[in-house]
């Protein structure tokens, strides 16, 4: 990766790809001081942008530092960068972090940082192949209680049960774990949340305690504008057996129809397939609109 082409924005300015360095003291490596965002780029139109940096900005304050740019200096740095690397279909990774000039668990007078890097990303499966769903295991690790970790920011620190997570299943032939909370419901997966299917309604875990995801809130938009009747709450992990159908949403995974988790079993059915088609239609208009 670090040998892509083209350039990176950092601090305010282009770099070379592969000068895009930071120190080997930098706090974000040491302590996680790190929030970042994923966004994706689809015709030349970043998805919902504005959104995710003002994420980014809340994350940063959940940890306690102020990003040195506005939320429209970062959105317009994001299109700037687009450009500059002639991409329509993109992954966008903003990144914030406090550098290298103390070291020590406080880091009052350590910089601030920002970075965006963008490279292409289209996408890979039809949607006849994403149908076939992906198979996830049961993460060991469990989503930390709000008291115990700043579970609402999109934060470095939080991601490492997820790698450690997602390693286990992916060890195990598994495309991705789904996790549990601390009191043992239902949360999402190591890197999108999570919905099920049952008798024509949607049913998602009240996003208490890990990411209200861009792209969950989205779909749960499409299928209100459809009349299917979505419903938040509470659930728990023996209940897998009397859903029909089950798909994760992220703005990398998009809608990824699931077909097993861990015992259980889910066939992607109509509903899913109509959420998939809608949600395409949504993000990338002009490419649906070629295509008839
Ligand atoms: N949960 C986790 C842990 C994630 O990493 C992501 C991806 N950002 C999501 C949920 C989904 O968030 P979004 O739809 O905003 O991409």
């Amino acid at each position: 990766f670090d040998k892509l082409d083209g350039h990176i924005w950092m601090n305010g300015e282009y770099v070379k790809w592969a000068d895009a360095k930071v120190h080997v003291l930098t706090h974000g490596l040491h302590y996680a001081s790190s929030v970042f965002e994923g966004e994706r780029a689809y015709g030349g139109n970043i998805f919902k942008m504005t959104e995710h940096n003002e994420r980014l900005h809340k994350s940063a304050e959940i940890l306690g530092f102020k990003i040195p740019y506005s939320v429209q200096e970062i959105d317009d740095a994001c299109v700037g960068l687009l450009n500059k690397q002639g991409l329509k279909d993109a992954y966008v990774r903003p990144v914030a972090w406090r550098g290298s000039e103390m070291m020590g668990i406080s880091a009052q007078s350590n910089k601030i940082n920002l970075a965006i890097a963008i490279w292409e990303w289209p996408s890979y499966f039809s949607p006849a192949e994403k149908l076939k769903g992906v198979r996830l295991d049961v993460a060991e690790y469990r989503r930390p209680d709000p008291a115990t970790a700043p579970c609402k920011a999109k934060a470095a620190g939080v991601y490492m049960i997820c790698t450690i997570s997602k390693h286990a299943a992916e060890a195990k032939g598994y495309a991705d774990a789904m996790m549990l909370d601390w009191r043992g419901h239902v949360a999402e997966a190591t890197g999108a949340n999570i919905f099920f299917i049952k008798d024509g309604e949607i049913h998602t875990p009240t996003p208490d305690c890990f990411l209200d995801g861009i792209t969950r809130r989205t779909v749960i938009g499409l299928a209100k504008d459809r009349g299917i009747n979505v419903i938040e709450r509470t659930i728990m992990p023996d209940e897998l057996s009397s859903f029909e159908q089950c798909f994760l949403t992220g703005t990398a995974a998009e809608i990824t129809p699931v077909s097993e988790i861990g015992a259980d079993r889910f066939v992607p059915g109509s509903i899913t397939e109509t959420l998939m088609n809608d949600y395409t239609t949504l993000v990338n208009p002009a490419a649906v609109k070629a295509a008839e």
